[in-house]
C-alpha cells in the first residue's frame, strides 16, 4: 500500500497562521518580535534562503532587518555587528547565515550571538539546555521534524527511531529530541555497519546525509514512518530515471528547468513505508516556519526573563 504522504507544506502553512495570530496578539500588547538576519557577501543560494527568510517574516508580522557586510569583512566587524545586534532590545532574534567567507572565523561569531536570541538553537549554551531538557531554543529544521510528526498522530514515545546522519545541524539534535521524547534511538553515520539492517529496526527513520536517494526501500521496515531530510539537485538524466523513470510529470518539470530535487530517500521508498515527506515539500517548509516560532519563543523567554531579573 502506499505511504501516507506527510504534506510540509501545509503543516507549515497552519504553524505560519497560528504564529501571525500569536505576533498579532503581542503587538497589540506593545511586542513585536524582532529578526535581523546577517548575510555576509554574495552566495546566490544564500540569498535565495534569506530571501525566504525576510519574505515569511513580513508574511507572518514580525519586525524583520537584513544586515548585508562585504566579502571583505573581517572577523571582527562580524563581532561588532553581533555586539549592536545583542544590545538591541527590539531584536529578539539573530540568524547569521551560513557558509560565512573563509577567512572569517564562523564558529567566534556564532559563539558572539547572545543565546537569548540564538534562533538557530546552534549556540552551545542551547545546545546543553537541549540535551538536558531545559527550555531553550532548538534547531529549526530538527524542531520541524518533531512538529511534523506530532501534527500528524505519529507516537514517538516507545518507538524504534534511527537518525542517519550526525551533523550538529540536523543528524545530532534530531536524535536529542526524539530521546526527549521517549523514543528509543539509534544514531548511524558513514561508519555504521550493516546500515540497512540497523535502518530495518526503525519504527521511524530520518535520513539527514545528503546523498541522493541513498535510502532505499530494503532499508525499510513495511509500514515504518519516514523523515527525509535531504535536499539534492539531480541534473544529470541518466540519475533522474534512477529516482524517476515513469513519471512524467516530473520528467517534464525536469526538461524544462534542467533540474529537479530528491531527498535522501529512494522514490519507491514510498510502497512499503506507512509515512513518508515528499522532497520537496516535506520538511524544507517546516524549517522557515520553525525560525518564525523560534523568534516568538525567544521573544517570550527574553520578556519572561527580564522580568523575573526586575523581580528579583
Ligand atoms: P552533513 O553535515 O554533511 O552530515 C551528513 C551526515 O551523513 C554525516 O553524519 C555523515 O557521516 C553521514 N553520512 C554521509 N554519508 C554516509 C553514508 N554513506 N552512510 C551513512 N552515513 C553517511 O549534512 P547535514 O547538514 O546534516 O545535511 C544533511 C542533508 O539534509 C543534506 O541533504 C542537506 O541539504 C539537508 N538539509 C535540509 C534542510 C531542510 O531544511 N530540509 C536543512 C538542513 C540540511 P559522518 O559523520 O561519519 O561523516
Amino acid at each position: 500500500m502506499a505511504a501516507r504522504i506527510l504534506d510540509g507544506t501545509k503543516l507549515a502553512h497552519e504553524i505560519r497562521a497560528e504564529i501571525g495570530q500569536e505576533i498579532q496578539r503581542l503587538s497589540a500588547s506593545g511586542l513585536r518580535p524582532g529578526l535581523a538576519v546577517i548575510l555576509v557577501g554574495h552566495n546566490p543560494a544564500s540569498e535565495v534562503y534569506v530571501r525566504g527568510k525576510v519574505k515569511a517574516s513580513e508574511e507572518v508580522g514580525l519586525y524583520s532587518e537584513q544586515h548585508s557586510p562585504a566579502e571583505s569583512s573581517s572577523t571582527d566587524e562580524l563581532l561588532d555587528l553581533v555586539d549592536s545586534l545583542n544590545h538591541r532590545d527590539e531584536i529578539d532574534g539573530i540568524l547569521v547565515q551560513l557558509p560565512l567567507p573563509s577567512h572569517v572565523d564562523s564558529k567566534k561569531v556564532l559563539l558572539a550571538v547572545d543565546p537569548a536570541k540564538d534562533v538557530d538553537g546552534f549556540h552551545p549554551m542551547n545546545v546543553g539546555y537541549l540535551s538536558t531538557q531545559r527550555p531553550g531554543l532548538v534547531p529549526c529544521t530538527p524542531a520541524g521534524v518533531m512538529e511534523i510528526l506530532r501534527r500528524s498522530n505519529i507516537p514517538v514515545a516507545g518507538q524504534e527511531a534511527v537518525v542517519v546522519g550526525r551533523s550538529d545541524i540536523v543528524g545530532k539534535p534530531v536524535a536529542m529530541l526524539l530521546l526527549n521524547q521517549n523514543a528509543t534511538v539509534t544514531v548511524c553515520h558513514s561508519k555504521t555497519r550493516d546500515l540497512a539492517g540497523v535502518c530495518r529496526r526503525a519504527d521511524i527513520l530520518v535520513a539527514a546525509i545528503g546523498r541522493a536517494g541513498m535510502v532505499t526501500p530494503d532499508f525499510v521496515k513495511p509500514g515504518a514512518t519516514v523523515i527525509d531530510v535531504g535536499i539534492n539537485k539531480v541534473t544529470d538524466r541518466a540519475e533522474f530515471d534512477r529516482f524517476f523513470g515513469g513519471n512524467a510529470k516530473r520528467l517534464e518539470s525536469f526538461q524544462a528547468k534542467g533540474s529537479t530535487l530528491v531527498g535522501d530517500v529512494h522514490p519507491k521508498v514510498a510502497e512499503i513505508a506507512g509515512a513518508i515527506t515528499p522532497v520537496p515539500g516535506g520538511v524544507g517548509p517546516l524549517t522557515i516556519a520553525m525560525l518564525m516560532a523560534n523568534t516568538v519563543k525567544a521573544a517570550k523567554m527574553r520578556r519572561g526573563t527580564r522580568e523575573l531579573q526586575i523581580a528579583d
